[in-house]
């Protein structure tokens, strides 16, 4: 027996997530947001947010409790739950959640982001918490006055690694290319700041250390010499990969991961929608996120409408 039925579970409480609870909170659906950690995703643990239009700079944390608060005035329920599976049942869908509780809606929005791709190299787990990181919002200030290095050439790496620099003496940022991913105004400043090095054409091949992190063996892609380079801690920023395990066999997932849906957020799945980093999309933003979390709380709106639901 069902106890109760939300009209729309949204899976995730970054911007996309929380977008759609505002969206559907305003058309009067019955919404649950469910969130495994802290509400705000990756736009949390973001240092300094400089692209998101109203603010020339908010810090991540502050623009979360913003969209929070807007959540919770339109009553949308945030229940701290990390989802694990997730099934069609008759004209519900019964999301498992890692407690053991089963929550029931007639319509869900996949909205649950993406994760740090780890490197994958020794020491890397051994290390973490102890030198290895993948947030510097969170981490940075530990390591004022010291020597760090981060790892990838992307928007992430340069951007992070600039605002690691009001902390510590020195950033060494080690790239696999000698062309930098990140936009060209991030490489601009990167480039003009005297505490940032670049280690081009180069991968991490070990995180060594006793304690803690003390040096990083750093191989030459090109030339295969293997170097050393002293390190207090190393900041982890190659890529993404999306939070879909519990959607697999449930709807259609590309070969990376990404839920595949277009700019409607409609999946393989008719009830199921997918909204921010996790679906197959160019641009991976706070912007766009929020965009599809409106997209996505008005198609199930719909959906809902034209069954009668
Ligand atoms: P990303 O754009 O996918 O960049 C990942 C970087 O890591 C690339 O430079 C890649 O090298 C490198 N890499 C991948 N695997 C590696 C490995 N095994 N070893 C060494 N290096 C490796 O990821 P991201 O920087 O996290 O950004 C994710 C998305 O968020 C992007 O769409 C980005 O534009 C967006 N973002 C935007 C902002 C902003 O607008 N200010 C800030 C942060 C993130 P290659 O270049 O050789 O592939």
């Amino acid at each position: 027996m069902v106890e109760e039925v939300y009209d729309v579970a949204i899976i995730g409480g970054g911007p996309a997530g929380m977008t759609a609870g505002i969206y559907a909170g305003r058309a009067h659906l019955k919404a649950c947001i469910l969130e495994g950690m802290s509400t705000g995703g990756q736009m949390f643990t973001t240092a300094v947010i400089e692209n998101y239009p109203g603010y020339d700079s908010i810090d991540g944390p502050a623009l979360t409790q913003a969209m929070e608060e807007q959540v919770r005035r339109w009553d949308v329920k945030i229940l701290y739950m990390h989802v694990t599976g997730l099934k069609r049942q008759a004209d519900l869908f019964a999301i498992e959640v890692l407690s053991g509780e089963t929550i029931h809606a007639k319509t869900v929005i996949a909205a649950a982001g993406s994760k740090p791709r780890r490197l994958g190299v020794p020491g890397e787990n051994e290390f973490q918490g102890r030198g290895v990181s993948y947030c510097a919002t969170c981490d940075g200030a530990f390591f004022r006055g010291k020597s760090v290095a981060v790892v990838g050439g992307g928007d992430s790496a340069v951007e992070e690694g600039l605002y690691l620099t009001r902390f510590v003496d020195k950033v060494t940022i080690i790239h696999r290319r000698d062309q930098l991913r990140a936009s060209r105004h991030l490489q601009e400043r990167a480039f003009a700041n005297p505490k940032i090095e670049f280690i081009w054409d180069s991968v991490v091949e070990a995180i060594e250390g006793h304690q803690a992190v003390e040096q990083l063996r750093v191989k030459n892609v090109k030339t295969g010499a293997v170097t050393t380079l002293p390190a207090d801690g190393v900041f982890i920023y190659v890529g993404m990969l999306p939070n879909s395990e519990f959607l697999q066999g449930v709807v259609e997932l590309d070969p990376w991961g990404y839920v595949v849906a277009g700019e409607d957020t409609v999946t393989s799945e008719p009830g199921i929608f997918a909204a921010g980093d996790i679906r197959t999309k160019s641009l991976r933003q706070i912007v766009t996120a929020v965009a599809d979390g409106a997209v996505a709380a008005m198609a199930a709106e719909k959906y809902l409408g034209e069954r009668g639901l």
